[in-house]
């Protein structure tokens, strides 16, 4: 059985008086029947599992590097972000591919290293609008989802998010049927059928209900609506709704 999961990608955004959105969001949510994860900047990541210690809210960061420890200026390895607390890593995400030309070899050693050290990697992958508007979009995901996912990815360790590259930041959103055709389409190509598969994308409270009553959604990456406790804790509260009636993923 999959268990939902509703994460929070903070990305470049937070400063110390920001955890104070995270406390708000778990004291608003002391028992949430889904999981729930806040990926800070790796400055805040330290601070965020403290604020969060004994809170049902996990912590993870948003990039990890290949190798263990070295001459890599400015990069923190695996280790570290256990090291931390953190309990999981968002991996390959599009403005990682694109901002540092990240392939998806590089996403699958990264995968490995972070599965080494028991973090959990929350796998992004998803095509851009030129592809989409030639008719690749299934083709992309499954090569990069094929290139991304190492041997040994499976739903103890791997969660793998959807996010179309056009619809991150921007407001715009793929129809429902077009979420469920490729959630249905990398399901079936899942190493272990139990990996989690999130939709990422422009994910707010007012379209959140509509997105997790579809089948093999089993809950959101989230990028700018999960800065705000108020706007997080309603689509942890969509999310909870939709496990309540029993969809794909039940607990
Ligand atoms: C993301 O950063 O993964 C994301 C989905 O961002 P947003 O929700 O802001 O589109």
């Amino acid at each position: 059985m999959r268990r939902k999961l509703a994460a929070g990608n903070w990305k470049m955004h937070g400063l110390a008086t920001d955890l104070a959105e995270a406390e708000t969001l778990a004291r608003a949510h002391p028992a949430p029947t889904v999981d729930v994860l806040i990926c800070p900047p790796a400055t805040l990541l330290c601070r965020m599992v403290a604020a969060l210690a004994r809170k049902p809210i996990a912590v993870g960061a948003q990039d990890c590097h290949t190798a263990e420890k070295g001459a890599h200026t400015g990069d923190i390895s695996a280790p570290m972000i256990a090291d931390t607390g953190a309990s999981a890593v968002i991996l390959g995400h599009s403005e990682r591919r694109a901002d540092h030309a990240e392939s998806s070899a590089q996403v699958a050693a990264k995968t490995i290293a972070a599965h080494a050290v028991g973090l959990t990697a929350i796998v992004c992958l998803g095509e851009t609008e030129a592809q989409r508007d030639a008719g690749q979009t299934l083709a992309v995901v499954s090569e990069q989802l094929r290139l991304s996912l190492p041997e040994g990815a499976n739903a103890e360790n791997t969660v793998v998010a959807y996010e179309p590259v056009w619809a991150i930041g921007t407001g715009r959103t793929p129809t429902l049927d077009q979420i469920a055709e490729v959630h249905d389409h990398l399901r079936a190509l899942l190493p272990d059928p139990n990996i989690r598969l999130l939709y990422g994308g422009s994910v707010k409270p007012a379209n959140a209900a509509e997105i997790f009553a579809i089948s093999n959604v089993d809950g959101a990456l989230v990028g700018g609506a999960s800065l705000k406790a108020d706007d997080f804790g309603a689509i942890v509260a969509a999310l909870e709704a939709a496990e309540g009636t029993g969809g794909a993923a039940t607990p």
